[in-house]
């Protein structure tokens, strides 16, 4: 059978493909990396709650007619979402293939929707006491086209490449609001709002109930409002904390070192760059 980009209609039913992607940093309450680090004592709270709001992320998908779910855990090691906790037709990608999709690997056109749950500001950003972009150890900044670069844009484009419109973003305030300025017509939950290494949560039941509704009601109206339209080239800078870091990999075919701390990649193929990311971070 054609799968096609939009709802297929056979009868009376909507058979809808969904894609959730779901990282911690931006889920209800966190605050402090030894929160997000599996091998630390405060972890398990939050590994329930990340959980927690991917199962409702996963709910309300389903509430919406969805028939197919795939979730990907995208948080440090790939293996924090509670798989039996979900709703059964949702299917669970843990651990990294190195495929450059990175926190959306396995996405293609199939897919009617995409949505990011648990996302967080940038590296460089405040908003979040966890704001960072892919490695919060060895990058201070990513660029793309001369603006801030969070992980919600690197992905955003990257499903904008097989056509699949991101509906729906939940995490802190602050990305919210990059959120919006990108693509209005993504709908936002804001978990949290960071001030310093401090963070005020809705309450962690809320969030799971904004969330289920708020992933409802974007898979509800016309889904290709949200699709984003991708530049038509790309110049993509890191800046490392580490000049010798920068040095190292300003070597990748086609890099640049612009600074002492950064290192610049051009190309007119996204998929370029994110290959490119997936070698120089
Ligand atoms: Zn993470």
């Amino acid at each position: 059978m054609l799968l096609t980009s939009c709802y297929q209609l056979i009868g009376e039913f909507h058979y809808m493909r969904v894609y959730i992607s779901c990282d911690i940093e931006g889920v209800a309450g966190i605050a402090h990396w030894d929160e997000a680090r599996k091998s630390h004592q405060d972890y398990a709270e939050f590994r329930r709650q990340m959980t927690s709001e991917a199962r409702a992320a996963c709910e309300g998908a389903l509430a919406a007619g969805a028939s197919a779910i795939t979730v990907r855990d995208a948080h440090g090691t790939g293996r924090n979402i509670i798989g039996r906790e979900l709703p059964p037709p949702a299917h669970l990608i843990r651990g990294w293939s190195g495929h450059p999709y990175l926190m959306i690997q396995e996405i293609d056109q199939s897919y009617d929707a995409a949505a990011f749950i648990g996302f967080h500001s940038s590296a460089g950003a405040g908003g979040n006491p966890l704001s960072h972009t892919i490695s919060s150890r060895m990058l201070h900044a990513i660029h793309l086209n001369g603006e801030p670069c969070s992980e919600y844009r690197i992905h955003a484009y990257a499903a904008g490449l097989v056509g699949v419109p991101v509906v729906f973003v939940s995490g802190d305030q602050t990305l919210c609001a990059e959120v919006s300025a990108l693509q209005a017509n993504t709908r936002t939950y804001s978990t949290k709002r960071g001030e310093g290494a401090s963070q005020t949560s809705v309450h962690p039941d809320e969030a799971i109930s904004g969330i289920r509704d708020g992933m409802r009601m974007a898979l509800s109206g016309d889904l290709s409002r949200a699709r984003l339209q991708l530049p038509d080239s790309f110049s993509l800078e890191l800046t490392y904390k580490e000049h010798t870091d920068a040095y190292a990999r300003s070597f990748y075919p086609g890099a640049e070192l612009l600074a002492p701390h950064t290192v610049r990649f051009k190309s007119g193929e996204y998929f370029e760059v994110l290959r490119a990311l997936q070698f120089l971070i």
